[in-house]
């Protein structure tokens, strides 16, 4: 396992932190110099409950339906719905809030089974992602709410390098200059695979994988 690694609270709530791996690691299309952990806050009922907390601080002035947890925030998600029903006098309060999670086909287009279809066809619908880096699973998870006639009314995410996606803003507790340098390059013009140093991981979705 990695042993070298550097916290970085979040803004809003320090109790909520992202750990961060330096190394060379390889990702499904690049190699980057940092692997930055989701683990903690999305398996830890703590810090999940805490993340849910600060994302329902923006949440809990829209009506919402569903959330539709992707890329492993179901525990999150489940969170964020508790915390927006439960308020007294919020727009969720006393509601209830379906969280769902699409299969992803090999189109990479979300797909909802025929029986989840319904809470999100003429719903209030919030995403929840992990990380966005470019926006461009995102944007595709946008089209697949559209698809099946879901009204987006908010993004939330643990990291966002972008602001806003299709004019719905991403609210998000990490932004890139929080986390300090990450550096991603092409396998073929990664500086450490040219001096000779042997990959450390594979990070995916889901964490991270060593070698
Ligand atoms: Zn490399």
């Amino acid at each position: 396992m990695l042993n070298n690694h550097i916290t970085v609270p979040a803004k809003g709530n320090r109790r909520i932190k992202l750990t961060i791996y330096p190394g060379h690691f390889a990702t499904s299309h690049a190699h980057v110099d940092n692997y930055i952990s989701m683990t903690e806050l999305r398996t830890s009922s703590n810090m999940a409950s805490e993340t849910a907390e600060e994302l329902a601080k923006v949440f809990k002035y829209i009506q919402v339906d569903t959330i539709i947890c992707l890329e492993y925030t179901q525990n999150i998600g489940a969170m964020l719905a508790k915390e927006l029903t439960g308020g007294r006098r919020d727009v969720n309060s006393g509601n209830d809030i379906h969280v769902i999670t699409p299969a992803i086909n090999s189109n990479n287009q979300l797909t909802f089974t025929s029986d989840t279809q319904p809470f999100v066809t003429d719903r209030n619908v919030l995403i929840l992602l992990s990380t966005i880096s470019t926006g461009r699973s995102l944007s595709r998870a946008q089209e697949c709410v559209g698809y099946y006639g879901g009204r987006l009314v908010g993004i939330g995410a643990i990291f966002s390098a972008i602001e806003e996606s299709d004019g719905v803003p991403v609210h998000c507790l990490f932004k890139p200059e929080d986390l300090g340098s990450y550096n991603s390059y092409h396998s073929n013009e990664c500086p450490y695979c040219a001096s000779g140093r042997k990959l450390d991981g594979f990070i995916t979705t889901g964490g991270y994988n060593e070698l």
